[in-house]
């Protein structure tokens, strides 16, 4: 792009565009970068600066961009039947990935309820918990838990589940029944950062707070496989065998919230494979597509998905974009990719090479802390080592 037309382009976003999680302020008198194009792990502005992408857009686009097989796979959907509702009908590309992605997941995930995005999947989650309980005589189990600084998305259900503070504040009050555990950061754990190894007090937490809010009143547990949030804090050997058995043990259902975790971030199609765990609902979007069009999905297990075979009740609840042909169309030939590819298989034979490079990092005085799994690294900046100050 010359420099005129990227100036004027400038301008306008600058006038016109709001853009998200963004301090507007800081572009009243200063250019915004614009991405203009992708080709594998770069993109590319207006002006023609490279950047490398190291965070796959925002976890996003696991098979690079780019690719023309998804581009022509969306043409050819949006010729043939560009949009449907899948509201008391369906099409054949949502059928084909609906199977194709519960065939994949651990255990009877058999049912798939196509959103348009993460945080609906998260809110979807939150509802069919609820939902499942009044129609199996239990109306009681309203509330939900997650993890103190995790991310779930900024609707109105996903953000109460949400524990960043900062992004909450503003729009109390939330949604009522949202609570919160400890998350699984070794780094930082008021628990275990001073002993040798993790004494699963995180998940004992849980159930702690089970018992304090009466285990009867409680419809979930979500929480991501490995949480992004807080700066990426994998889970302790053992914690997620722990939390099924607190689950199973006072009949609440676990949600495993895979958008960032699922389609190869940690080597697996979803992250409960790569920790050897059995939701009873994933939620996913983001690596489904690659970003190449938007889509989520909630995957449900048999269990769940039986009162609504029968005595004429439905989940009511949806989306117009839910289940969008051009998106299946386009998550079928992304996942044709990670297949003919082996990007799983990749992931696992360099995570370790990965890792390793990146510890090699901790003879910088300000790294703190490096860990993670798969694809999937954070590194913990600080002023002292000793006194690990941020
Ligand atoms: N859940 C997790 C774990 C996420 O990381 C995100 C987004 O980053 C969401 C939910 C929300 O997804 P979306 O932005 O597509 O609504």
């Amino acid at each position: 792009m010359d420099r005129n037309e990227a100036a004027r382009i400038d301008e306008l976003a600058r006038r016109h565009l709001w853009m998200h999680f963004t301090r507007l302020e800081s572009y009243v008198d200063a250019p915004i970068s614009i991405i203009e194009r992708g080709e594998g792990a770069y993109v590319f502005d207006t002006n023609g600066k490279r950047y490398f992408d190291g965070l796959a857009g925002l976890f996003v686009v696991m098979v690079g961009h780019g690719r023309k097989e998804l581009a022509e796979a969306a043409a050819k959907q949006a010729e043939k039947l560009a949009f449907f509702p899948e509201w008391g009908y369906a099409h054949p590309m949502a059928a084909e990935l609906a199977a194709r992605i519960a065939t994949g997941a651990p255990g009877d995930l058999n049912r798939v309820f196509f959103t348009n995005g993460g945080g609906s999947a998260v809110e979807s989650a939150w509802k069919l918990a609820r939902a499942y309980f009044k129609a199996t005589g239990e109306p009681g189990r309203t509330k939900i838990i997650g993890r103190h600084l995790a991310y779930h998305g900024t609707t109105m259900g996903a953000l109460s589940i949400t524990g960043v503070p900062a992004i909450r504040e503003t729009y109390a009050p939330l949604v009522p029944g949202a609570r919160h555990s400890a998350n699984t950061n070794r780094y930082r754990c008021t628990f275990c950062s001073k002993s040798d190894s993790c004494n699963l007090m995180c998940a004992n937490d849980i159930e702690e707070i089970i018992e304090r809010e009466g285990p009867d009143t409680i419809a979930a547990f979500i929480a991501e496989p490995l949480q992004n949030t807080g700066g990426c804090f994998p889970p302790p050997p053992g914690y997620w065998q722990e939390v099924r058995e607190i689950c199973d043990r006072h009949g609440i259902l676990l949600i495993s919230d895979e958008v960032i975790c699922a389609f190869g971030r940690l080597g697996h199609m979803y992250g409960s494979d790569r920790y050897g765990y059995q939701p009873d609902i994933i939620t996913v979007a983001k690596g489904l597509t690659s970003g190449y069009a938007p889509l989520g999905a909630m995957l449900v297990s048999d269990k769940l998905v039986e009162p609504f075979l029968r005595d004429r009740r439905a989940f009511l609840h949806g989306f117009t974009y839910g289940a969008h042909p051009v998106a299946c169309a386009v998550a079928m030939a992304n996942l044709d990719i990670m297949e003919s590819e082996d990007l799983y298989g990749n992931v696992l034979a360099n995570e370790s090479y990965f890792y390793d490079s990146l510890k090699g990092l901790m003879d910088i005085p300000i790294v703190g802390d490096v860990r993670g799994a798969g694809y999937f690294y954070g590194l913990e900046l600080v002023k002292n080592r000793e006194t690990k100050e941020t």
